[in-house]
């Protein structure tokens, strides 16, 4: 086969337990990711000529956003698949991004896991998911969860994950702003908030793994949380006031979604997502307001 089309979910962490930085630079964290039905859409042709190229289609504002060339995730995903597997051929990917860029929802990262699935079908090299799991965890954090989607535990820097006992499907509303916030800039700020505090070693809780047992979104909405939030409301102080307009919509829980800046919205069913989605739209506080259900699988093939 030549060309393969896949689709990948955007993730979100229902908690994100961060602990003090490592020698290395990076966090440890303790995450629960659950994978929504928010798809980027990644084809990949094979190149017989042998270049690696990207194109991306997106929204005229995220355009400057998304890297064509090697800065590209998916196209780094490509080319560490192809350096370890010693393939020559090269490859096309066309990317549609629906994901927003920069929003906390790991749009970089699953273009990467869903390249890695398409470039492996193109070019014959016939790794499994598991095989490639290690690649994915090279690429970035976040990257095996998305092969395989769902609802899972993610320990180390968020690249080990393990399976959650989990039943229940949930309704989110996602309160996205106009302008992006850095992954590395909360960090940071979450760095110089906690110096002179001693930051806990991060743990799920057990209310949050209960309540994701018993399938109750009610227990899971007061269970939601975010070690980074602090730091993503002193870069966004209007944030606070995205999350409060939820809460008055009475949304079971309002979270930021990993390093911000989107607002997640827990709600009870279908009526009152939309009761959540035309309050935060009518009070004009995001750039746009997106319904979304959650888990579904990783990346699978179209
Ligand atoms: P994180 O995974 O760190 O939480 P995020 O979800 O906040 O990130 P992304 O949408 O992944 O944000 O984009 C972060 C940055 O990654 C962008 O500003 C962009 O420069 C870069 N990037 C590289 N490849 C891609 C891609 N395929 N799609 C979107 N952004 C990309």
């Amino acid at each position: 086969m030549t060309t393969a089309t896949v689709r990948v979910p955007a993730k979100i962490n229902l908690c994100l337990g961060v602990g003090p930085v490592r020698v290395d630079g990076f966090h440890p964290l303790a995450t629960v990711y659950q994978a929504l039905d928010l798809h980027d859409e990644v084809r990949a042709t094979v190149d017989d000529a042998g270049t690696l190229s990207v194109a991306t289609r997106t929204t005229e504002e995220e355009r400057a956003d998304v890297p064509e060339g090697l800065d590209n995730l998916a196209l780094e995903a490509a080319a560490l698949l192809r350096e370890r597997t010693g393939v020559e051929a090269g490859v096309e990917l066309s990317i549609r991004k629906v994901i927003p860029v920069g929003g906390g929802l790991a749009g970089g990262s699953a273009d990467a896991a869903a390249a890695l699935v398409a470039c492996n079908e193109v070019w014959g090299t016939g790794l499994s998911r598991h095989e490639l799991e290690p690649l994915a965890a090279e690429l970035g954090s976040d990257v095996p969860f998305l092969l395989h989607g769902g609802i899972a535990i993610g320990g180390g820097r968020g690249e080990t994950v393990s399976p959650v006992l989990a039943r229940g499907s949930y309704h989110w509303v996602l309160g996205v702003a106009a302008q992006g916030l850095s992954t590395a800039a909360v960090y940071a700020e979450f760095d110089r908030l906690t110096q002179d505090r001693e930051v806990p070693e991060p743990e799920v809780s057990d209310a949050l793994l209960a309540a994701l047992r018993a399938g109750d979104a009610e227990l899971l909405g007061q269970a939601l949380s975010n070690d980074l939030t602090e730091a993503a409301l002193s870069l966004r102080p209007e944030l606070r006031s995205t999350l409060d307009l939820g809460l008055e919509a009475e949304a079971l829980g309002a979270v930021i979604s990993g390093s911000g800046p989107t607002c997640l919205f827990l709600a009870s069913d279908e009526e009152h997502s939309l009761d959540i989605a035309i309050a935060l739209a009518g009070a004009g506080a995001c750039a746009d307001v997106v319904q979304a259900r959650g888990p579904v699988s990783g990346v699978r093939f179209v």
